[in-house]
């Protein structure tokens, strides 16, 4: 055949299947969410080892076909080593790896560590300072609507007498802050907007999720807490793994060599009897505190109690006003002073509560009484603070007589030095400020004086 005319054929053959089967336009599959993130219960805390006391808790959720992920906030990196001289950042790869291998011997393989930095006060402030609080919300926020849990299982928020570790307070904080934001359409949009190219890197697809339910538990032991939430069994034999509940917690703590090798060591050397014994260490009945619930059910009701599958639409929280400060007024500042308002912006008012204002600080420690003074008057005043002190204890700086200019607020801090003495009361401290020979207040601080552990600031 002739060449031109077999080109020309093969061009009327082009454009005939082409004018027949026209290039489809790309029509991409309809995606929904990816189910293998989908979990019943998201625990939220802030170290490695901070899971141990809920693992036997979230091994009966396995058990029961529940599925379950744990976020870190922080790779524990501020603690000493007891394997080697691995230490700051590069302790916290060796601590995230300890706890992976925990979690997976127990069948938990969902778990994410954040960006914030392990920060060893018990001031949940310099927590939230240190981890750049807004940037470690966007990312558990991120995780919350990743993983849409049914419940959020979390550290208690508060200022106790315990470990009372600002990391863990400060993971109860953000925990609550994702449970009432995580659902807003208009919390960090860019989490929520779709892909706009091929490759998307910067926005991330997904879609606002409100979590049902938020428990938390305490860093301290205090009768107060008794009775405030469910409670669960670790007596019970664990389907899969064929060892009793509580033996789970007990057996994922061994991991953490970093921290407690000798004591470790020592657990591994027991034979099955000893093992069998330490039930009265590791076992018993557990709890939980009772945080929120946008679902039916009762405060000690079961977790699951009026959880359905269908998802919920999104809940702004019920905020109580603040109260304007009285004109000439004085009040405790610091962690105390924004607890008193953090759970009034999240509508939580029924959690388990000190008695009053109370901190454990380290025999011969200088405690800081940080005060917020306020002269919302037209004239200056003077206001004189006046400490009474149990005996032993001393003045450092802070009492005495300021004058405060009209419309004024400002920060102040009392100093006082705890004795060195062993004493086993509690002691108070109590601080009255007085104006124009009346009282303002008088502010009383319950003191528990111990060998050791976290500084208060
Ligand atoms: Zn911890």
């Amino acid at each position: 055949m002739n060449p031109l005319r077999l080109l020309g054929l093969l061009l009327l053959f082009v454009a005939n299947a082409v004018a027949q089967n026209p290039t489809p336009s790309p029509t991409p599959p309809l995606l929904k969410p990816d189910e293998r993130l989908k979990v019943d219960v998201l625990l939220i805390v802030a170290h490695p080892d901070d899971e141990t006391g809920v693992v036997p808790y979230l091994v009966q959720l396995i058990d029961q076909k529940k599925c379950v992920a744990v976020i870190y906030t922080t790779h524990g990196e501020a603690g000493h080593n007891n394997m080697g001289p691995e230490r700051a950042q590069s302790l916290g790869a060796v601590r995230e790896m300890e706890l992976r291998h925990a979690l997976e011997s127990v069948g938990i393989n969902n778990v994410w560590f954040l960006s914030g930095r392990d920060t060893p006060t018990q001031n949940v402030l310099e927590s939230l300072a240190n981890w750049h609080q807004g940037q470690v919300e966007e990312e558990l926020i991120r995780m919350v609507r990743l993983t849409r849990p049914e419940v959020i299982v979390t550290w208690m928020p508060g200022f106790f007498v315990g470990e009372n570790h600002g990391d863990h307070q400060a993971a109860g904080v953000l925990a609550t802050e994702a449970f009432d934001m995580a659902g807003d359409p208009t919390v960090f949009p860019a989490q929520l907007a779709g892909p706009v190219k091929v490759n998307e890197t910067l926005l991330d697809g997904l879609q606002p999720w409100q979590t049902k339910k938020l428990y938390y538990f305490p860093d301290s032991a205090d009768d107060i807490f008794k009775g405030t939430g469910p409670t669960y069994q670790t007596n019970g034999m664990a389907k899969m793994l064929k060892i009793p509940y509580w033996r789970a917690g007990f057996e994922t703590f061994k991991y953490h060599l970093t921290q407690y090798r000798t004591f470790i060591e020592g657990l591994k050397k027991m034979d099955e009897k000893q093992v069998a014994e330490q039930e009265k260490n590791w076992g018993g009945e557990g709890s939980f505190v009772f945080g929120k619930s946008l679902v039916s059910g009762s405060v000690t009701g079961d977790v699951f109690e009026g959880i359905t599958p269908k998802p919920i639409a999104f809940v702004p929280p019920t905020r109580e006003a603040f109260a304007q400060p009285e004109a000439l007024s004085i009040e405790l500042g610091g962690p105390w002073g924004f607890y008193e308002k953090f759970f009034r912006a999240h509508g939580i008012t029924k959690l388990p509560k000190a008695k009053g204002p109370e901190v454990a600080i380290k025999r011969g420690a200088t405690l800081t009484i940080p005060l917020e003074l306020h002269n919302h008057t037209g004239s200056a005043r003077t206001m004189t603070i006046a400490l009474k002190l149990p005996e032993g204890w001393t003045t450092q700086s802070g009492a005495g007589s300021l004058t405060l200019d009209p419309q004024s607020d400002y920060y102040w801090q009392v100093l006082v030095d705890a004795p060195k003495a062993e004493t086993k009361e509690r002691q108070e401290i109590e601080c009255t400020a007085t104006a124009d020979g009346k009282t303002l207040a008088t502010i009383k601080i319950s003191v528990q004086l111990r060998n050791g552990g976290l500084p208060q600031n």
